[in-house]
């Protein structure tokens, strides 16, 4: 590829990007080379990054911690990694708004929050996420009235495709189209998020029978802070996610709970970090690291309208028991309506059900039988996972999503945004 020579570029040309170094994500189903990849240490390295890739009719991605099971990171232009963009800016307590850049990792934003009085107010079962990445993908925890990532977005200051910075905060229409940004609304360079004072919680696990379970769905969503299942199709699926289950007991058609609740505070020599019966800040129980050596497993998710959940889950354990090769639990979660315009739960309560692909085996079959399983339930993907979705399906999904596209048009006139997965669903 030719070097650059504008001068107004010629700062980010001189921090030596790297050519042709190799991406993959977490669990290693992508991977692409792109021609340039960088690692700005501020907003002005960003849009030069970005002008770069214009001027050499280059596409740009940017990596959170490339954990998405989706392509939405592959590129062969240009990668940004923000990596060197971290840390809390401001807090305003009054509003309760948390002012952090982009490349902050969930865990290190919510334990810089908690040692300030402050707490996110749900979270995934991970932290590794960069919040960028979070947000632009709708990531989510469960439980009644809690809503995911994006909906905490109040304010951005991106990068747009024109290699120009913006601010879009609340009273711009805008906001609402990039809270789920997908990477194609700008580089993110900076977020304000919504915060809460912080709160202890405590953890429980339960092993009940799926029968059992499944009756005391509504009662346990009602009667606890953040509630999610996980099916057991056989004795060894705890295994796939490394869950802990009772001594010597068959797991077979078993459930794990996962429940949080909150609790009086306590002092630091009462915290626990032992899963299953974790208790301390909010943030600690909500989530944990991804752990060394973690089994890899390709994942999809999708949510449906809450009122529909057991009768579309039973028709995905259907889908699972013909399926043998196929052994990981499925997890069922609650999230509740936001305005965001691509989140999958816009203007709709859901329930998320998602399921695995075991590594080694054919997977697709199955989860293209739960993808059909769950299409006539009004489905909608999560964008970090994998996801059998068409433009028209997209379309009916999402009530937004003309003007979403008519607005990534404008934001990115040049398609700098777009990579080989994206084009065909938003170009
Ligand atoms: C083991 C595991 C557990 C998980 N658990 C959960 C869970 O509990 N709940 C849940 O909802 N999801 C979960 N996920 C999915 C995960 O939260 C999402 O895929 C999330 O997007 C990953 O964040 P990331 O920082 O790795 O983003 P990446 O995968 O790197 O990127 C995701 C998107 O964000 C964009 N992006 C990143 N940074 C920027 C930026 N600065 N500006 C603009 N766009 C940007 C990227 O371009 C891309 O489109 C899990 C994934 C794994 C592997």
């Amino acid at each position: 590829m030719t070097m650059v020579s504008n001068p107004a570029e010629s700062a980010i040309m001189s921090d030596q990007p790297k050519q042709n170094q190799a991406w993959s994500n977490w669990a290693q189903n992508f991977t692409s080379n792109p021609a340039l990849t960088f690692y700005p240490d501020s907003e002005s390295r960003v849009a030069d990054a970005v002008r770069v890739a214009l001027r050499e009719n280059l596409t740009l991605r940017t990596a959170g911690s490339s954990l998405s099971f989706s392509p939405l990171v592959t590129t062969q232009g240009v990668l940004l990694h923000l990596d060197n963009l971290t840390g809390i800016t401001s807090i305003d307590e009054e509003k309760q708004r948390v002012r952090v850049l982009a490349g902050t990792t969930v865990k290190d934003l919510a334990a810089e929050l908690w040692t300030r009085g402050w707490s996110l107010r749900n979270q995934g079962i991970i932290w590794e996420q960069a919040i960028a990445g979070a947000l632009n993908t709708s990531t989510h925890g469960t439980g009644r009235g809690l809503r995911g990532f994006s909906s905490m977005l109040t304010w951005v200051r991106l990068v747009d495709g024109r290699g120009e910075i913006i601010e879009i905060g609340e009273d711009d229409p805008r906001l609402h189209a990039v809270q789920t940004g997908l990477g194609l609304m700008g580089v993110f360079l900076e977020v304000e998020l919504e915060v809460v004072p912080r709160f202890f919680l405590e953890e429980t696990f339960q092993f009940p029978h799926w029968d059992v379970a499944a009756k005391a769905w509504e009662n346990e969503v009602a009667t606890n802070r953040n509630h999610g299942l996980m099916w057991l199709k056989s004795d060894t699926s705890a295994q796939e996610y490394s869950l802990p289950s009772p001594d010597g007991e068959s797991m077979a058609n078993r459930t794990v709970y996962f429940q949080a609740n909150e609790i009086d505070p306590i002092p630091e020599n009462d915290w626990s970090d032992r899963i299953g019966a974790r208790r301390g800040p909010a943030y600690r129980v909500l989530s944990a690291p991804i752990g060394e050596g973690a089994k890899l497993f390709y994942e999809l998710e999708y949510a449906v309208p809450y009122e529909v959940i057991l009768e579309a889950t039973a028709l995905v354990q259907r889908q699972s028991e013909l399926h043998p090769e196929q052994n990981h639990p499925m997890f069922m979660r609650v999230i509740e309506a936001d305005d965001s315009w691509m989140s999958p739960f816009y203007e709709r309560e859901s329930a998320t059900i998602s399921v695995a692909g075991m590594p080694g085996t054919d997977y697709w079959p199955f989860l293209r039988a739960v993808h059909e399983t769950l299409m006539p339930f009004k489905a909608r993907a999560h964008w970090g996972k994998l996801h059998l979705m068409t433009r028209e399906d997209l379309q009916r999904a999402y009530p937004k999503f003309d003007e979403y596209v008519a607005l990534r048009r404008e934001q990115d006139p040049n398609g700098l945004f777009l990579n080989d997965y994206l084009r065909p669903l938003f170009a």
